[in-house]
């Protein structure tokens, strides 16, 4: 007999207590808890370390048979069984990594009903013995985690799960929760249709972090500056720094001990065992900071993170949200910092045009990159803009460095026409392409060996530009290209026109540059204590 909600809530609050011996809820969990405990469809937008898994652990529990979890996230499966074991909760695993008598063995336990919780990797539910087992069992519920992965628009597209909509037309009766924590009003959408569930309610919590001050620098040497970040306002604390490269890790890695900041480094490329350590090192120590690829973070619950820096750029604003996410889950003060500069999206470009894949995967992933480049180019609050990319509103937050030391954008239509009827001219009379140096040299009417060598002192547009310095001028081309007014290509990063700057040569289009405020970090830490 399906439980009336009132049952549903007594029960899972008596579950939420006695086996993960918490208290309260938190936030939505105990409306979703309570909707799925008594049979309903859900769908859960729910930033990461909002508490997602107790969802649909809790509703398994209190519903008769077993909760069936979808993730693709295989490494984790065995941790996060064990730590289920641990609670004495009954739990089991299938995937890739298991020999046959491992998986025998869970079989056997899932249709004699001796499992409360089977998690899947998304491709078993294609084998037909899988689903021939799933039917020899009784099925509490079916959980599927990293929803977003059945969407085309979402940064972790995984064609297995498409075939999750057949579970609804297989065990109609069996209620599902989809949860997800990177989704953006288009993704969420798409997540219902592909995954037929019309009939779900959804669940939104909000993307908002308040706690977590978001800082976005220019980039100049950006080793210095993070040590400077870390000696003024998080010294001895917990903190995690992004570096795009396995090499930058390391040297950072070392960059931060020689400087006396206990430091770790983690990417892929490192033997198993060796990260492994370092991980729970950092879990366990208090004021360690480990320095890592984004291969770091996926299931890493640290309460005390008090720090998350990037010192290159993400590739999307969802992965941003998602390693920024991991400062302050304890609530408590805690700084997301991203030292950004004209090399970023020169870099990204670069990586975007040499992917694999087809035209429309790079047209999606220039999209992303440009979502980024708008937040890092915002005069706007950054708190404001990350909510709204996620289909959500908000009021300027005061504790993001746009709010605490508002930038001042300035009309920046003569530098733009300046800067691109240099490339227009570099192309037209001398057929070549540069990089943003030799431009910017031309425009400062910089005598360099490489300027006189290409004749380029005779360019009309030459030092047609002193009235802003090199730095100034870079920031001008980072937030043309931002602003897809200007491309870069190919292998040496040469700039190029685009279709919409025939608007600006032609003085149809006035163009607004964000101009950078003077001590941007200072401010901000005053304005903290
Ligand atoms: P998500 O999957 O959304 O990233 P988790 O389910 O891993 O988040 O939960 C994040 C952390 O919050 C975990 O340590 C979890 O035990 C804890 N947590 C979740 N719900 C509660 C609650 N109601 N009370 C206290 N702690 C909770
Ligand atoms: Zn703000």
């Amino acid at each position: 007999t399906p439980l009336d909600h009132a049952a549903a809530l007594d029960e899972s609050t008596e579950v939420l207590r006695r086996v993960f011996g918490y208290s309260a809820f938190r936030g939505e969990q105990q409306d979703i808890i309570t909707h799925v405990a008594a049979g309903g469809d859900a769908l859960v937008l729910m930033p990461t370390g909002g508490g997602k898994s107790l969802c649909y652990q809790i509703p398994a529990l209190v519903r008769p048979g077993v909760g069936v979890v979808v993730s693709p996230l295989i490494a984790l499966m065995q941790d996060q069984v064990d730590a289920l074991r641990d609670l004495g909760v009954r739990a089991g695993f299938l995937n890739s990594t298991q020999d046959y008598q491992q998986r025998r063995a869970v079989e056997k336990a899932f249709v004699d009903g001796e499992l409360d919780l089977l998690y899947l990797a998304p491709e078993r539910l294609r084998v037909e013995s899988t689903t021939a087992l799933l039917d020899r069992g009784k099925i509490a519920l079916f959980a599927i985690d990293e929803a977003h992965c059945v969407s085309q628009w979402g940064h972790d597209f995984r064609p297995d799960y498409l075939a999750l909509s057949e579970l609804h037309e297989r065990w109609p009766d069996v209620p599902r929760i989809a949860l997800t924590a990177t989704a953006t009003a288009a993704t969420h959408t798409e997540i219902a249709q592909r995954l037929n569930l019309g009939e779900a309610r959804h669940f939104v919590a909000s993307f908002d972090r308040p706690n977590i001050q978001y800082r976005i620098v220019p980039k100049a040497s950006p080793q210095k500056q993070l040590l400077e970040l870390i000696r003024a306002e998080h010294a001895g604390e917990a903190g995690i720094v992004y570096c795009l490269s396995r090499s930058s890790v390391e040297k950072t890695a070392q960059f931060l001990c020689d400087n006396g900041i206990p430091a770790v480094p983690y990417h892929a490329g490192m033997d198993s065992r060796a990260r492994a350590t370092n991980q729970s090192r950092f879990l366990r120590e208090d004021g360690l900071v480990v320095v890592a690829t984004i291969a770091f973070g996926m299931g890493i619950d640290k309460p005390d993170v008090r720090f998350v820096a990037h010192l290159d750029l993400p590739k999307s604003v969802e992965g941003y949200y998602q390693e920024t996410g991991r400062a302050g889950r304890d609530g408590q003060p805690s700084t997301a910092w991203l030292a950004y500069g004209l090399q970023d999206v020169v870099q990204q470009r670069k990586l975007i045009d040499g992917s694999e894949g087809d035209e429309a995967h790079r047209r999606k992933q220039n999209q992303h990159l440009n979502a980024m480049l708008a937040l890092c180019e915002t005069v706007q609050c950054r708190r404001v803009q990350l909510l709204n990319y996620f289909g959500q509103s908000g009021e300027p937050c005061r504790n993001c460095d746009t709010c605490l030391n508002p930038p001042e954008s300035w009309d920046g239509t003569v530098a733009a026409q300046k800067l691109l009827s240099t490339v227009l001219r570099l192309d037209r009379e001398r057929n070549q392409r540069f990089g943003a140096g030799q431009v910017i040299d031309i425009l400062l009417g910089k005598r360099t060996d490489k300027v006189t060598q290409h004749r380029h002192d005779q360019l009309t547009v030459f030092g047609i530009g002193t009235e802003l310095n090199d730095s100034a001028w870079r920031g001008v081309v980072r937030q043309l290209l931002a602003q897809n007014l200007l491309a870069v290509e190919g292998e040496y990063g040469t700039l190029a026109l685009t279709p919409d700057s025939a608007a600006v040569l032609g003085r149809e289009r006035q163009v607004h540059f964000r101009r950078e405020p003077e001590r941007p970090a200072r401010a901000a830490a005053v304005a903290k204590t």
